[in-house]
């Protein structure tokens, strides 16, 4: 769906502010994935998301969305701005429409659909996001920070778009709110059948949620993986300065106590399965 070949992009190139912010980077993802990205502050995560859709041209390499090399066709960025959802940080930010209503059909009215497409977009979009059909009619002024925020993934999520591409969604949300936006991601993905690519620095939302991972240190890509064997490698994460789940945190101290116990754990029901194995395995299991 997105294969990048040594993309490399410099802000400000040949200016005393030159930054080199990718650098030779090249990857692919298939149709239907969940990528989790991660890295560092600074490492490039939102320079390479908004590639994706062609707000950054690559200084260098190659871009293809679904098959098409992106910058061949000037004319057809247009297209791929609606084959690829952006969500920004704080969305939140860019609701500007009288109604919430009007701001979720702002996409899809760009787009040329008819009426009653949008219509129905808007309605099954907010149903994703779990909005309540009476705040469709209400400014999106009167909405608290979380509704807000649903409505700003509405709106991209009513392009139907066959990517869908997320920059840290749930931050600043408190826990219930995280849990509530990124469970709402992950039904769209299920129940459509789109990519998604989720930017985070939390790894418990990327181990619960993303199927690979793709971290990035420095502009380059230090690993790309499924999200198991990603956090096999919890003590190169630490070494990054990135954090690991707090539950791989427990398994690595265990290890480190002398336990014989594999410490590539990053969620709770993985964890319970590798604890009765532990102890069924050392016989011990009827007494714990
Ligand atoms: P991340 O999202 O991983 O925190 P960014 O992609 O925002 O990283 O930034 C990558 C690098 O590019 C950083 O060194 C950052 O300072 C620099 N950078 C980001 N945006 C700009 C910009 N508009 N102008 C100049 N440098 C930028
Ligand atoms: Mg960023």
């Amino acid at each position: 769906m997105i294969k990048a070949e040594h993309l490399r992009y410099v802000y400000n190139p040949g200016m005393p502010g030159e930054t080199v912010a990718l650098k030779d980077v090249s990857f692919e993802i298939e149709e239907g994935a969940f990528v989790g990205v991660i890295g560092p502050t600074g490492c490039g995560k939102s320079t390479l998301i908004t590639h994706f859709n062609g707000i950054n041209k690559p200084t260098s390499g190659k871009l293809y969305i679904d098959g098409e090399d992106l910058w061949e066709d000037p004319h057809k960025i247009r297209e791929t701005r609606f084959k690829v959802g952006l969500v920004f940080q704080y969305p939140e930010y860019q609701l500007f429409e009288e109604t919430v209503a009007k701001d979720i059909a702002y996409g899809p009215t760009n787009m040329g659909l008819d009426k009653e497409e949008i219509e129905r977009r808007v309605h099954r979009a907010s149903a994703f996001c779990g909005l309540d059909e009476a705040l469709l009619a209400r400014s999106p002024f009167e909405l608290s920070g979380g509704q807000k925020r649903r409505a700003a993934i509405a709106g991209v999520i009513a392009m139907e778009p066959k990517v869908l591409v997320l920059d840290e969604p749930a931050a600043g949300l408190d826990p219930e709110g995280r849990e509530q936006i990124l469970s709402e991601v992950k039904r769209w993905h299920d129940e459509t059948g789109s990519t998604v690519i989720l930017v985070s620095h939390s790894m418990e939302d990327i181990a619960n949620y993303a199927d690979r991972v793709l971290v990035l240190k420095d502009g380059e890509i230090a690993m790309y993986d499924t999200t198991e064997r990603v956090f096999d490698h919890a003590q190169e994460l630490l070494d990054m300065g990135l954090s690991v789940p707090q539950i791989t945190k427990v398994f690595l101290r265990l290890r480190a106590m002398g336990l014989e116990i594999t410490d590539d754990v990053y969620t709770i029901p993985y964890a319970v399965k590798t604890v009765k194995k532990f102890l069924a395995a050392k016989g011990g299991g009827g007494d714990a």
